[in-house]
């Protein structure tokens, strides 16, 4: 068998660091044979700048929104960008399905090989159906009202069912909430019923205004409900946070993805901790920090994260509120703004913590022997070879 060995100044297998003697070897179809010295390596060893890396887990992405690049305001916080957002997101299917196919294929040019994306229509379905990256599709569920529950758990269960058609090992697919701010109470206690055990994900915390909402019913927030035609919320005053107002619904073992976390407190991160540990919940902190600075231009607590030993992965949200799709930029602008965090912690977020999460450990995120889980060169500057550019390629 002819195997391809590959060398880079570093190879990072998932877990930590193999130096610059080290040579990755793998079978033709890109399953891992193992990590050797060079010397042991023989000969057609190809040479790379930068770092290898198995393939990224995008763990936060919207897919169906990709017809968005460039068209939506930076900097102006949330509640406007969602505002725009509803107004500006339809589109002629054609020109939605030419930016989702667009999309998909850089996801797979730069490295991407799973990514857990939210849907709210059947858009992606046969894009997906032909893709070889892995999905795992979080059919979003959106509810203000408990009157209208059913009708718009029938309405996402439709969605439901088209993906499900096509599940496999590599495409799986569960309901799921959108955001605290806009699921109603009896929405969420539904939505709790129909994910038991399943990988779930919530924004969570993403506005400077969420927690004000449901600790005093006022705030940013009422804008958007003003858009939608509501003078006033929706939603009950709790006198809590707002993870500590939604949290408390799910009670039977779903893995969730608290996805964004940019105005999370100290208190929340300990009561998540707290509460999923008596409840059997698998609480993950999905950051996107392009998607942070595009919206609110600011970065989520991270050090907080670390503190209490919490679960991070990464994702890159969508193209309403991102410039690429790229994980790589995702784990530059970590590195850049977080730089006492060892590159080695980064980069387990984006491989094989969201293999874990995901489910998909087994085949991918890390360069154990047997798995194929594609592999990535990473770009680092020329000069400083810890820098990275924040550009990627697939190699395998
Ligand atoms: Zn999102």
């Amino acid at each position: 068998m002819q195997y391809r060995k590959l060398k880079a100044d570093k190879i990072f297998d998932g877990f930590g660091w193999f130096d610059d003697n080290s040579v990755l070897v793998l079978e033709p179809n890109g399953t891992i044979r193992g990590i050797v010295h060079q010397d042991e390596a023989g000969e057609g060893i190809e040479e790379l700048k930068g770092i290898l890396t198995p393939g990224f887990i995008n763990s936060h992405c919207h897919l169906e929104l990709s017809h968005l690049k460039n068209s939506m305001p930076t900097r102006e916080g949330l509640v406007n960008f969602l505002i725009t957002v509803i107004k500006n997101r339809s589109a002629k299917k054609e020109e939605i399905v030419e930016n989702i196919v667009a999309a998909e294929k850089e996801l797979f040019a730069n490295g991407v090989v799973a990514v857990a994306d939210i849907c709210n229509t059947d858009h992606a379905i046969t894009i997906k159906g032909k893709s070889e990256l892995y999905w795992h599709n979080l059919i979003e569920v959106i509810n203000l009202y408990d009157e209208n529950k059913q009708k718009q758990i029938n309405h996402f269960n439709l969605v439901l069912e088209q993906y499900k058609i096509l599940n496999t090992e590599k495409l799986t697919t569960t309901l799921t909430p959108h955001a605290p701010y806009s699921i109603s109470a009896e929405t969420f206690k539904a939505l709790n019923k129909a994910t038991a055990n399943s990988i779930i994900s919530i924004h969570n915390q993403e506005g400077s205004g969420e927690n004000e909402l449901f600790k005093t019913g006022k705030g940013d927030f009422l804008k958007l409900f003003a858009a939608l035609g509501e003078a006033k919320s929706p939603f009950a005053i709790t006198g809590k946070s707002s993870l500590q107002t939604w949290l408390p619904y799910f009670t039977n073992g779903q893995t969730i993805l608290l996805v964004h976390n940019t105005y999370i407190q100290e208190e929340d991160i300990v009561f998540a901790k707290t509460y999923s540990e008596a409840s059997g919940l698998k609480i993950v902190y999905c950051l996107c920090p392009n998607a942070n600075l595009y919206i609110e231009n600011t970065l989520p607590p991270i050090d907080l994260l670390l503190k209490h030993n919490c679960k991070i992965v990464i994702g890159t949200d969508s193209y309403a509120s991102n410039w690429q799709l790229s994980i790589a930029s995702e784990l530059k602008t970590l590195s850049d703004n977080f730089p006492h965090i060892p590159l080695q912690s980064i980069l387990q977020w984006g491989t094989i913590n969201g293999a874990e999460v995901l489910g998909w450990s087994n085949a991918l995120g890390s360069f154990k022997n047997g798995k194929k889980p594609g592999v990535v060169l990473i770009e680092t500057n020329t000069l400083n070879k810890d820098l990275l550019t924040g550009k990627s390629r697939r190699l395998i």
